[in-house]
């Protein structure tokens, strides 16, 4: 009885809490670099579950019965969805679980306002937190789903936009933010409140719809930071400490990860909110500027031996690399070439692949050494310098149309200038296009070769040939 009442007493939860966010912060430090990250995932989840626990020894918990059935089902549906993801398919499976978390905040407000008849007793400033709670957490679910749709494939990947829809956006945020200030000043009745989830439901969808595939990884990190915002404007509203801090971090994080993905796309947020980049699947016949153009293929021995007599080789992996699980077949191939006097470097683009750091963590797995990884910035000035570029299914980020073609749906994103160095040889299956749906020139370029094939077999019989040269 007495444990009882200490595991109760709302110190000992505030000591919990102050543990739970200490752990947070040394977990989100482990996430800086892919060799601590794992430790640091386990961190935070660790802190994650004394906050849980902590709030569930709160006096007054509510219906025990109704908290195990939902621990229950969403263990059932979220442990074996996160073992069974593949690599590729994870920033959909963020899409979703973030999504989930932003309509669970909408949820919750509805729940207060239910359970205390409207906010007419409500102190002003908590009805706001709690109705500004409703607003963002509902965009940001709506939004989330509608970001996985998209990534799965779903729905068209391409920009979705009704006419006039800017206006038809500002027109659902007046009316979710007329009904709230109805609320604060005295209205009760709940159709009012449900008004204000359906329109920022509706703006939600609306607001991603237009968003071409290829910026969907900056979407989904600004939705996370609208689901971290949502839930600390509910810790306001329930009192709860661990929901502001959880919610202020993922906010702030989710700020960060969304402003340095947009520089690195050479994209403001706002402009990436109006839409229309990267269609997905529309491909320019390579002929649709009336001029016929081929691609030089190559074989394996060829591509070994220009690179056995190089002095310097970069590799740049893209998304092909991860789809092919070619990392350990790379790095063989790196101590083969390294074993000759080759110098070998990897040039890392901030979005190849389908999440952020999605090619450090490939090759961390496969102890690719640190240092030979170059970020876009150290490796664009090493291109000029360098004898063979070795492109592992990768495609947009290394499309030259981003510096030279205005018309081009990526121009001005930063790429890897892959072309400025003496030969280059891609690996990929076909001549199709990347994640943007746009035709890449660099393959047509009289420096370039094809290499035809799955990434891994192919990297497999280079380094075959190598080893017999
Ligand atoms: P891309 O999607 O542009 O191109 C990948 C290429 O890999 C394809 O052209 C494909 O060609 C090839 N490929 C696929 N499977 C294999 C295989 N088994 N073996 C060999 N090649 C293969 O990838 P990039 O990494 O260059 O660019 C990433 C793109 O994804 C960018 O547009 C980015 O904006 C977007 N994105 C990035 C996210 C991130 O956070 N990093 C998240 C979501 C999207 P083929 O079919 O001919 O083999």
């Amino acid at each position: 009885m007495l444990f009882a009442s200490f595991l109760q007493d709302p110190n000992f939860i505030r000591v919990c809490y102050i543990v739970a966010f200490a752990l947070f912060v040394i977990g989100l430090g482990g996430l800086t670099g892919p060799r601590t990250a794992v430790r640091g995932n386990r961190i935070a989840a660790l802190g994650m579950a004394i906050a849980i626990v902590a709030t569930l020894l709160t006096k007054g918990m509510g219906n025990w019965g109704l908290i195990v059935l939902g621990i229950v089902i969403g263990t059932a549906i979220g442990v074996p969805a996160a073992r069974s993801v593949k690599m590729t398919a994870m920033p959909q499976m963020v899409a979703l679980f973030n999504g989930v978390g932003g309509g669970a905040i909408a949820l919750i407000a509805w729940a207060e306002f239910r359970s205390s008849g409207g906010f007419d007793f409500t102190p002003t400033y908590i009805a706001i937190f709690s109705l500004f709670s409703a607003i963002v957490g509902s965009v940001s679910f709506w939004g989330s789903n509608i970001a996985f749709a998209k990534l799965q494939e779903l729905i068209s990947g391409s920009p979705v936009k009704l006419p006039g829809q800017q206006v038809i956006n500002i027109a659902l945020l007046a009316i979710a933010v007329g009904c709230s200030v109805a609320i604060v000043a005295g209205q009760t009745n709940e159709w009012v409140f449900i008004l204000i989830l359906v329109a920022a439901a509706l703006l939600g969808n609306f607001l991603v719809l237009p968003i071409g595939g290829a910026d969907m990884p900056v979407v989904i990190s600004l939705l996370n930071a609208f689901t971290g915002l949502s839930a600390a404007a509910a810790g306001i509203s329930l009192d709860n400490t661990a929901l502001i801090v959880a919610g202020m971090i993922v906010g702030a994080s989710g700020t960060i990860l969304t402003n340095l993905m947009a520089t690195a796309m050479n994209r403001s947020i706002l402009s990436i909110v109006a839409g229309g980049f990267g269609g997905g699947g529309v491909l320019p016949a390579a002929s649709s500027d009336g001029v016929v153009r081929t691609a030089r293929s190559t074989s394996a021995s060829d591509a070994a031996v220009q690179m056995a007599y190089a002095n310097s080789v970069m590799i740049v992996p893209g998304y092909g690399m991860a789809v092919a699980q070619a990392q350990h077949a790379v790095r063989e191939l790196t101590r083969e070439l390294e074993k000759r006097g080759v110098e070998v470097n990897f040039a890392i683009h901030p979005v190849a692949g389908r999440m952020p750091g999605h090619m450090n963590v490939l090759l961390a797995e496969a102890d690719v050494p640190y240092d030979q990884l170059k970020e876009m910035e150290q490796a664009n000035p090493l291109f000029s310098r360098t004898d063979v570029s070795l492109i592992i299914g990768a495609n947009d980020v290394t499309n030259p149309a981003a510096n030279d073609d205005p018309s081009s749906p990526i121009y001005g994103m930063p790429i890897l200038e892959v072309d400025r160095s003496n030969s280059v040889i891609v690996l990929k299956r076909s001549m199709s296009s990347g994640f943007a749906g746009i035709d890449n020139p660099l393959f047509y370029a009289d420096n370039t070769a094809m290499l035809f094939g799955d990434a891994k077999a192919s990297v497999q019989e280079i380094t075959t040939e190598l080893t017999e040269l």
